[in-house]
């Protein structure tokens, strides 16, 4: 049986066992809020465009924008073809529901066309996903602008085979360097720093508490991304599992022409995968250290990319990146066992 499992390890169906999806906004993953307003059919279609345009001078409603004023007539066989939104209930000071036409509208007002009012309620703000849309112009049409590539990421299939297939493997070095951390003592999470444009690892590392209380794998990675530049604070030298790899070409020797060579600062473009979600000091590292993409396994109960906080998203700090969760998400989960078998072991002793 052993063999058979080793062999379907790194196969392509290996990465049909999980899929990424991405850690959105609030704004982008809460619920479509509905506010009310006052709707009326318009019996004369011919008077449609002047509707609009003097009902849009008496109640512009400048904060729906997305709003369409006008939508066919749901029921077949309607006596009439088109409703227009009047104004909103709020608009209509001191209003019950129950109003009448004229009493939304000021005396000089052209009534021509116009049936009586009754109460729609409608999208309060525009939408930022198409499941929000699809939810939303089930109550009133509008307008939607599309993010194509948060479309796709939401159904799970953002990412090719082939970048699945590197992803996995990229995972997994942060899953082997996870155990090597447990292995010596520490939390059991891993993490691992990638060049994506050039496919490369820059920094693996784990949890390295034992020394240093603030050594989470995510602080351990990005020190050695720097030490990787010729910075960095510390040395892990002690644990042989977190390592980094210098680039290929010296950033620090001048090019044929006298430049310095360019070096990026610290992790801009690169990707971190992570076994665990961050915490918010790792994620405010993240932050700082300008990462691209951020990809975990599994999420924990004070993560702050997703969980508690989704401090990627945040529009007043001055970095903002991706991230993505659910990367072999049951093999990062299965980690959190090693940890309670650990903790036994080490009550027995
Ligand atoms: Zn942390």
């Amino acid at each position: 049986m052993e063999p058979q499992r080793k062999r379907r390890k790194g196969s392509a169906c290996d990465t049909d066992s999980w899929v990424a999806y991405p850690v959105l906004s609030d704004e982008q993953s809460q619920d479509v809020e509905l506010i009310e307003a006052f709707a009326a059919p318009i019996v004369d279609k011919k008077e449609t465009s002047r509707l609009v345009r003097e009902l849009n001078g008496l109640y512009p409603m400048i904060t729906l924008q997305h709003i369409k004023r006008v939508r066919a007539c749901k029921e077949e066989g309607s006596p009439h073809p088109l409703e227009v939104l009047v104004c909103l209930v709020s608009d209509a000071h001191g209003q019950e529901k129950m109003v009448s036409i004229d009493s939304l509208l000021p005396s000089d007002f052209r009534r021509d066309g116009l049936g009586e009012p009754f109460v729609v309620k409608v999208p309060a703000r525009p939408p930022l996903t198409r499941p929000q849309f699809e939810i939303a112009s089930k109550h009133w049409p509008l307008a939607f602008h599309e993010d194509k590539q948060v479309t796709v990421a939401l159904k799970g299939e953002l990412f090719s085979p082939l970048q699945k297939a590197k992803m996995h493997m990229y995972m997994t070095t942060a899953l082997t360097a996870a155990k090597a951390g447990r292995e010596g003592g520490m939390e059991a999470v891993g993490a691992v720093a990638v060049d994506p444009a050039m496919d490369r690892i820059i920094a693996v590392s784990h949890d390295c508490r034992g020394k240093h209380p603030l050594h989470h794998a995510v602080m351990v990675c990005i020190d050695l991304v720097a030490r990787s530049q010729g910075g960095g604070c510390y040395s892990y030298d002690q644990y042989p599992a977190c390592h980094f790899s210098s680039p290929s070409s010296n950033p620090f020797e001048n090019t044929s022409e006298g430049e310095p060579a360019f070096q990026p600062y610290i992790c801009t473009g690169y990707d971190l995968y992570v076994t665990r979600e961050p915490c918010v000091m790792c994620a405010m590292a993240l932050v700082h250290s300008r990462i691209g993409r951020v990809f975990y396994g599994t999420t924990s109960a004070d993560g702050a990319l997703g969980t508690k906080y989704k401090l990627h998203t945040q529009k007043d700090l001055n970095h903002r990146f991706e991230v993505y969760r659910g990367l072999l998400s049951k093999q990062c989960e299965d980690l959190n066992g090693l940890e309670d078998h650990f903790e036994k072991e080490h009550l027995k002793e």
